[in-house]
């Protein structure tokens, strides 16, 4: 392992100051990813700072009747706490399908949605890979595939070689049922407070794969807001994994369906284990607009949202197997979201 210097600051402003100026410091909360990835030689910060007792372990109740989630607070915690199993059951059971209750009682609210891929070739610091390592190229195309995205990626064969490339997927539970839920991320950073939308939190490869969010250097995550859902609203998350417990998601998604009349429903969709962000199906999501939750009508939104989706072909047999796992997950998680309403 690299040395580096370890920092306990005063304050979370104080925290804020020591990372950015240091370009190669970085915020340590839980430190269930980021050690991993020092043994590892995936991160090499000459500077850690550690923030777990600087920020809020509180989860409060909002004037609107939302919820605020302390940074610090734990993802046992949240998953635990009355208000959130009641109000937000979807994120309480993302919170259960991920890790093990080791890690969930490490694992923060802050830290949560910044883990990084378990992409192989990521945490194979033999491997190119644009990730870790921009311009070197991406191991995973043509090599193992069955977790890697097939939304948000080009349309042609993606190229080895370019420096752009990367089909890696996010790989938290907890970041899928926040983009159903809308939730606002609050964020401390050298130039003052500011609060993202938490499906802006994420980006797509782009042009720079070593980037997964819009935070710049040196700002915090202090807490994330939950917007109260409309009255009657049922949600729920449903994970397909390759066994039962401790493996990271093939597919998953987080619905919330509130009924507006008879035969008539607005409903959100958020899909995680398929693109390099937690992946909101808003094509799905307008498809199904004002209509009745049928089984067909399930599979055309979902074929519409699907239409431009990309398997990666691979030596594992690629991920093709995906595309009809989504719809089959999509239609089952709103079945029973829709038996829950009636
Ligand atoms: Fe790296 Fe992304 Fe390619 Fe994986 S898919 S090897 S993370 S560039």
């Amino acid at each position: 392992m690299k040395p580096f210097a370890y920092a306990r600051p005063g304050s979370v402003a104080e925290a804020v100051r020591d990372v950015a100026a240091e370009p190669a410091a970085v915020f340590l909360a839980g430190g269930t990813n980021l050690v991993d990835h020092l043994k590892l030689g995936v991160a090499r910060p000459d500077l850690v700072v550690d923030v777990r007792t600087l920020t809020s372990r509180e989860i409060s109740d909002l004037p609107d009747g939302g919820l605020r989630l302390g940074a610090a607070s734990t993802n046992s915690e949240v998953a635990a706490d009355r208000r959130v199993r009641e109000r937000y059951p979807v994120l309480a059971e993302a919170l259960l399908a991920g890790a093990t209750g080791q890690l969930r009682n490490t694992a923060t609210t802050g830290g949560n949605p910044l883990q990084r891929t378990r992409c192989v070739y990521f945490q194979d610091v033999t491997t190119a890979c644009n990730k870790r390592d921009p311009g070197s190229g991406c191991s995973a195309v043509g090599g193992y595939t069955r977790h890697h995205a097939v939304l948000g990626v080009p349309a042609a064969l993606p190229d080895p070689t370019a420096p752009e490339t990367c089909t890696a997927t996010h790989p938290s539970d907890m970041a899928v049922a926040l983009a159903a839920l809308d939730a606002q991320v609050q964020v401390l950073g050298p130039a003052g407070e500011r609060t993202i939308p938490f499906a802006d939190l994420h980006r797509l490869p782009g042009d720079d794969p070593s980037r997964d969010t819009v935070l710049e250097h040196g700002e915090l995550i202090t807490a994330l807001d939950l917007p109260p859902l409309p009255a009657g609203a049922r949600s729920a998350y449903r994970k397909v994994r390759d066994r039962a417990s401790y493996a990271f998601a093939l597919v998953s998604v987080a619905a919330v369906v509130t009924a507006d009349g008879p035969g008539s429903s607005t409903v959100r969709i958020a899909l995680g284990g398929v693109a390099h962000k937690p992946w909101r199906a808003t094509r799905a999501e307008q498809v199904l607009r004002g209509g009745p939750l049928t089984e067909d009508a399930v599979r055309a939104a979902m074929a519409a949202e699907l239409a431009a989706a990309q398997p990666q072909p691979g030596i594992d047999g690629g991920n093709g197997f995906k595309i009809p796992l989504l719809t089959r997950t999509v239609v089952a998680t709103l079945r029973e979201l829709v038996e829950a309403t009636r």
